[in-house]
């Protein structure tokens, strides 16, 4: 996602855009080995979506054309957070539940009408061209090796966007550039994904329910394509890793003390194996800080992959997509100082995704990386008062779905008006102490319209 979205934006500075990828693509939305993180539910947050709309114009257009749904957040999902369920109300953020190899194909749909961009599939990179300080091109192997003998292609500039197992790092190392620095924080999540057919549909278009310290199993229950249903489970530490035997994986479901997903659960079947996947250590590769040979830059997973459980990788692949486009207005991709131009714009960029990430990470004592600072134990405390008036104030909700989402810096939220309502939150909480059919009823707020009508 990272490598389409780029090749997108350097396509409007250079002559001739290459993009390699080392898997056969399908020629549809189809599963594909090199992205086995595909299998599992990809929510796209608001501010990814609102960028790819940038980038292609018309892509809420394609996305009606494929049947996507609109959903509307805490209107048509429901959500449990550490205090409770949150109300229901109109936040206005607007979601598109797809598969990732679907929305990956539609995206790739548009970079293949672009014509000066060649898409090269079964096509490995297999190192870079690195000489006088700089960068000129890579060296390539077809796949599988038989097919064709080693070639290399020349580039004013390499953008390396081949995700987390990225070997720029070695490629770099070995030219004596000196590996990046990296900072690993590992809480041991482990996902579980499994596709059901709903025989009668659930009163909401997706339901996701955060893990917690104190519980530390979570998940999402999410409609996609072609009325089909995705369930992915996950769990902080091993011994709470989603099973991918098919009878465990339900019990392990049945096991979450959420009434509505069991009532959703009751009327499900699976059609499919449960798929695992457990590489969702939060890595961030400091090349920002790194020395860089000029014609090179890094991009996506590449240079920073988060713990999945936020959503946060495609819409951070987009941010990076806009910083490279930013960065490339200013600057000469042939310029030296281009990777240190752009790198160092790329972690700013992230580094509120980055912090959100970690620092719930770091609320679990096992976590590798840990145990959390002073400024993360703060920020712990102020979330978890804030988090204390969800169940009864939509405006402190949607504050808090708006950082979700990528629309307001965690910073953010604490402005006058979300404090105030806060306060509003706790008096109307006092009052009213959170009720155990609080799922049923939706909170408690005047405009919050209960979910009795959605005949939970
Ligand atoms: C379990 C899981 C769930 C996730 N859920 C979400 C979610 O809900 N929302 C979200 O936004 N993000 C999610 N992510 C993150 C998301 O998948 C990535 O952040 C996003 O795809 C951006 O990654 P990327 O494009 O940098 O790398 P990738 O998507 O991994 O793509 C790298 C590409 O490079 C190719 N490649 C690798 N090496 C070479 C080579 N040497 N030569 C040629 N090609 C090569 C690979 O085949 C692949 O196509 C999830 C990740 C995981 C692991």
């Amino acid at each position: 996602m990272a490598g389409l979205l780029a090749a997108r934006v350097a396509s409007q500075f250079a002559a001739q855009v290459t993009l390699m990828e080392r898997d056969h693509l399908p020629p549809d939305g189809r599963f594909r080995p090199g992205t086995p993180q595909a299998r599992h539910v990809h929510g796209l947050l608001a501010r990814g979506l609102n960028i790819l709309n940038d980038l292609f114009p018309g892509f809420d257009a394609d996305l009606d054309a494929a049947g996507i749904a609109r959903v509307e957040w805490m209107w048509d999902t429901m959500q449990h957070v550490p205090t409770g369920w949150t109300p229901r109300y109109h936040s206005g953020i607007v979601s598109r539940p797809i598969t990732r190899p679907l929305l990956e194909h539609l995206v790739r749909t548009r970079i293949r009408a672009i014509p000066n961009i060649r898409l090269r599939d079964g096509l490995e990179v297999t190192g870079l061209l690195l000489e006088d300080g700089r960068v000129h091109g890579v060296t390539m192997q077809s796949r599988p090796r038989s097919a064709g003998a080693p070639e290399s292609l020349r580039a004013d500039l390499v953008i390396d966007a081949s995700g987390r197992a990225s070997k720029s790092s070695e490629w770099l190392a070995e030219a004596g550039y000196g590996a990046p620095n990296e900072t690993l924080i590992d809480a041991h999540m482990g996902y579980g994904t499994r596709e059901y057919a709903m025989e009668t549909r659930p009163p909401f278009d997706a339901l996701l329910a955060l893990p917690r310290p104190d519980d530390p199993r979570g998940g999402v229950l999410t409609v996609v394509e072609d009325g089909r249903w995705l369930m992915t489970l996950a769990g902080y530490g091993e011994e709470h890793h989603p099973p991918t035997d098919g009878d465990a994986f339900d019990a392990y479901a049945r096991a979450l003390p959420l009434e509505p997903l069991q009532n959703a659960l009751a009327h499900a079947r699976p059609v499919g194996p449960v798929y695992g996947y457990h590489r969702t250590a939060n890595i961030f590769r400091h090349y920002e800080r790194a020395r860089l040979p000029a014609g090179f830059i890094v991009t996506g997973d590449a240079v920073c992959a988060f713990n999945p459980v936020y959503g946060q990788g495609m819409t951070a692949s987009a941010i990076a997509a806009e910083t490279l486009h930013h960065t490339l207005l200013r600057h000469d991709a042939r310029d030296p100082a281009f990777p240190a131009n752009f790198q160092p714009a790329l972690a700013r960029a992230v580094a509120d995704a980055w912090l959100m990430a970690t620092s719930e990470d770091l609320r679990y004592e096992h976590a590798i990386g840990g145990p959390a600072n002073l400024k993360t134990r703060v920020q712990h405390g102020a979330l978890d008062i804030l988090f204390q008036a969800v169940p009864v104030s939509p405006k402190v909700s949607k504050a808090l779905l708006e950082t979700l989402h990528m629309l307001r810096s965690p910073l953010g939220l604490f402005t006058p008006d979300v404090l105030a309502a806060f306060g509003v939150g706790m008096l109307k909480r006092l009052a009213r102490p959170p009720q155990a059919n609080d799922a049923v009823e939706a909170g408690g707020g005047d405009d919050i319209a209960t979910r009795v009508e959605g005949g939970l």
